[in-house]
């Protein structure tokens, strides 16, 4: 069922994905924790627990971080945290990119308040994340999108360019909204989503619409199968089944390796 969603015609999505995030940057948190119930700091934690990165001390080769998607900042302030505390590491370096300047701005701002204000190990830019054009091949270690492909025009795309980036034996993995496994709980995260949801945007951030295409953008995202396949079309290794589902699947990490 659909329960009577209307659906946005590709051509309008970049410029209503653009609209969206601008109007929630300021009230960004809110909407995450709205859509999650609070849950999405645990997987964010997660992934990052879960990628282990930072230098180990027998290598002497600062990493370079790719957060595509990046916003707000979250997943970049984390590995980077992740790397020192875990691994003393201070040197590997970190460029979020997003394809909204207010997006940034907002993460650049948040930055201010972290132990990397200016440092010149983070770098922001605007990028589009289906082309990457200012990312140089073969240049990144570890390529990390959060809550952002689901969002992409061209999701095949964004990670052919994911491919195209990274280094032999670099990483990708995703954290986005998936599908929920079980049949009868997905039946009550339907009505959450489509009739809850909405709803609590109207009221927390008067602009219901903003919600509305969070979530068709979450029913049209691929299954995790599927999902999985376009990241091997795209080259790359898939261990295992190639994902992990978080909270029955309302969420998933995806992983690939380039060989
Ligand atoms: N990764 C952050 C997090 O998890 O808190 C932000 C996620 S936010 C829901 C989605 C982000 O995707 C927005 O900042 C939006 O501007 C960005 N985005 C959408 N389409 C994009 C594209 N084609 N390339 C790069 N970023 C994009």
């Amino acid at each position: 069922t659909d329960f009577g969603y209307k659906q946005v015609p590709e051509a309008d999505k970049e410029k209503l994905v653009h609209g969206v995030f601008s109007s929630v940057a300021s009230s960004y948190d809110v909407m995450n924790d709205a859509m999650s119930m609070g849950i999405h700091r645990i997987w964010k934690r997660h992934m990052i627990n879960k990628l282990d990165c930072g230098m180990r001390a027998s290598s002497g080769e600062p990493l370079q971080f790719l957060d595509v998607a990046g916003g707000t900042g979250d997943i970049a302030f984390g590995l980077l945290d992740h790397a020192k505390e875990k691994y003393g590491d201070t040197q590997s370096k970190m460029i979020v990119a997003d394809i909204n300047a207010d997006m940034l701005k907002e993460g650049e701002r948040r930055s201010k308040k972290t132990v990397y204000a200016d440092s010149p190990r983070i770098k922001f830019m605007v990028q589009n994340g289906e082309k990457l054009d200012a990312i140089p091949d073969n240049s990144i270690d570890v390529y990390t999108v959060a809550f952002g492909i689901r969002n992409f025009t061209d999701k095949q795309a964004g990670l052919n360019s994911a491919y195209r980036v990274l280094k032999p034996g670099g990483i990708f993995a995703c954290l986005e909204f998936s599908k929920v496994q079980d049949p009868v709980l997905d039946y009550f995260y339907q009505i959450y989503s489509f009739s809850c949801l909405p709803m609590m945007g109207q009221f927390i951030a008067n602009d219901r619409e903003s919600y509305q295409y969070l979530v068709e953008s979450i029913r049209k995202h691929p299954d995790q199968e599927t999902f999985a396949n376009m990241i091997r079309k795209a080259g790359f290794y898939v261990p295992g089944k190639g994902y992990e589902n978080l909270t029955f699947g309302v969420a998933a990490i995806h992983v690939g390796v380039k060989l």
